[in-house]
């Protein structure tokens, strides 16, 4: 079948004026002069030898959409195709929509772009992206990289060569008609005229008229297939993006689609699907999703459930302490198991950072940055778990503990106060009662002490009563005395010194 293309890289690097101008030189609808229609993916047809071959792209570019698809479980992408301007040169995004494809495990064809203009660096481009692991043919790496301008129209038919032969070099995308259709809804809308409107690229079989088909919690008689030339069609194959008329209710970008082999089939998913949408809803609290925790990855790493990658995205305030954190990273691990930084970057973490790490089952790590709010709640609806660090060390401490699958609930001691026995009192019926005084900082209630004489822990354990007077108290601050007992234990001595502190769970989430 048709490799299917999404086109990503840096704002205005010329992805949509490629995409525009991809479509423009189609052989065969320039010919017809066909009008042509935004429906989410268009298809060209290229000459090769021995014939013509298709090629999908998906007119959404950027890695945004993809990711967003992948995280809904859909894998739509064969390849991607990366835009870099050669007047300007690697940028972030570049790096970002390459980190999102590389997550994806899709093979990359880079397009140097504007090569046009007066400043065009085609070559810089090259070096800069060696950097980052694409290294062109032509230097005796395996990407291929071609010099292309959007606007005058130049470099394209290479372009398309070149996804081809990526394409064909690293996967098989066979044709296998003989099945049911399944497929991909990549975009859908309720239309005034038509009903509920549903682009659908089919992966496998082919999509009939009369199908009754079925997507995420959605189903449907199939009353007509629109092509992106407008024209209506009885089937679609492989690859080729359709309309879909006919759906009940409007499906989501990301459904998968399949074709069942009755209406009572078809409802009897739709409605196990509702059902699933809405349990999952309700136990969203309790941390579900596609993202998971570490603890959840421990787990699985502890059931042998053949883990072999630990992905993470890192995020950091400024690119020394990210770099550091990436290389220690990289170094931890063993032969069963290892980290993988998805992503690194400097900044706060972003709803594309969640979406990335939801797709790929990822932890997501700030290191002295925060997430913007609309991640937060994108996080929290996915089940993704953002984890904040400002020490370099307790976060190669967690990542280190959940990789061999020992992240016991990881606690951490806070000191509290300390206090200076002046005496100890005999209480009937109570028990030895510690009258001290509190040197610094505070004692808490039910907190957890140790008994320092002469410099060594004597005991440690729980206070079981501390009092003001005769009062219970809560807590008492430096300067005040109290007295205090505790736990199974009577051999205080004055002079004794209460060292109080508390454990906790270190922070999950934000
Ligand atoms: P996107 O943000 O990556 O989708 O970028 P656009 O496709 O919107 O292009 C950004 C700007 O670059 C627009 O003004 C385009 O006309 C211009 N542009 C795109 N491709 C080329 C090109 O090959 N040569 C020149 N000179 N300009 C281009």
């Amino acid at each position: 079948r048709p490799p299917v293309v999404t086109i990503m890289g840096h704002v205005d690097h010329g992805k949509t004026r490629l995409l525009d101008a991809i479509r423009v030189t189609d052989v065969v609808k320039g010919e017809a002069g066909g009008i042509t229609q935004h429906i989410g993916a268009y298809q060209v047809h290229h000459p090769v030898e021995g014939g013509v071959r298709e090629l999908t792209f998906i007119d959404t570019p950027g890695h945004e959409a993809f990711t967003a698809m992948r995280a809904r479980g859909a894998k739509v992408t064969d390849i991607a195709v990366l835009v870099v301007a050669a007047d300007d040169g690697v940028k972030p995004q570049t790096i970002e929509a390459l980190n999102h494809a590389q997550a994806a495990d899709v093979p990359i064809v880079v397009a140097v772009n504007k090569v046009d203009k007066p400043g065009a660096d085609p070559a810089k481009v090259r070096g800069q992206l060696t950097e980052y692991g694409l290294v062109a043919e032509e230097y005796g790496g395996t990407t291929m990289f071609v010099d292309v301008s959007a606007k005058a129209g130049t470099g394209l038919e290479e372009l398309l060569d070149a996804i081809l032969l990526t394409t064909d070099a690293a996967l098989e995308l066979l044709e296998d008609a003989s099945v049911n259709a399944q497929g991909v809804a990549i975009e859908a809308r309720l239309d005034k005229g038509r009903g509920a409107v549903a682009t659908v690229l089919v992966q496998r079989g082919t999509l009939r008229t009369g199908d009754i088909v079925v997507a995420g919690s959605e189903w449907g008689r199939v009353r007509a297939l629109i092509g992106d030339t407008g024209a209506q069609i009885k089937e679609a194959p492989p690859s080729l993006p359709v309309e879909v008329l006919g759906f009940n209710g409007t499906p989501e970008a990301g459904d998968r689609v399949a074709v069942v082999e009755s209406e009572a089939r078809a409802r009897e998913i739709t409605d196990y699907r509702e059902r699933q949408k809405r349990d999952r809803l309700a136990a969203r609290g309790a941390g579900s999703g596609a993202g998971r925790s570490l603890a959840e990855m421990m787990r699985e790493l502890k059931e042998g459930a053949g883990r072999k990658e630990f992905p993470l995205v890192v995020k950091g305030d400024v690119q020394g302490s990210v770099e550091a954190i990436v290389g220690s990273l990289e170094k931890v691990g063993n032969d069963e198991v290892r980290a993988r930084v998805l992503q690194s970057g400097v900044g706060a973490i972003t709803e594309s950072d969640v979406t990335l790490a939801q797709a790929s089952g990822a932890v997501v790590v700030g290191f002295n940055v925060r997430a913007h709010k609309e991640a937060r709640e994108a996080a929290e609806r996915a089940g993704v778990e953002i984890r904040y660090y400002n020490i370099i060390y307790n976060l190669m401490d967690d990542v280190k503990d959940a990789m061999s699958g020992l992240l016991a609930p990881t606690l951490r001691e806070t000191m509290l106060g300390n206090a200076q026995i002046l005496e100890i009192f005999n209480v009937s019926k109570v028990g030895k009662i510690a009258g001290c005084r509190v040197t610094d900082g505070t004692i808490e209630r039910g907190a957890n002490v140790r008994l320092i004489r002469d410099g060594v822990v004597v005991h440690e354990g729980k206070l079981s009563q501390l009092k003001r007077f005769k009062d219970d108290a809560k807590e008492v601050v430096a300067g005040q005395e109290c007295g205090m007992s505790f736990e199974s234990y009577q051999d205080m001595r004055a002079g004794d010194v209460i060292e109080c502190y508390r454990v906790e769970e270190i922070k999950r989430t934000l």
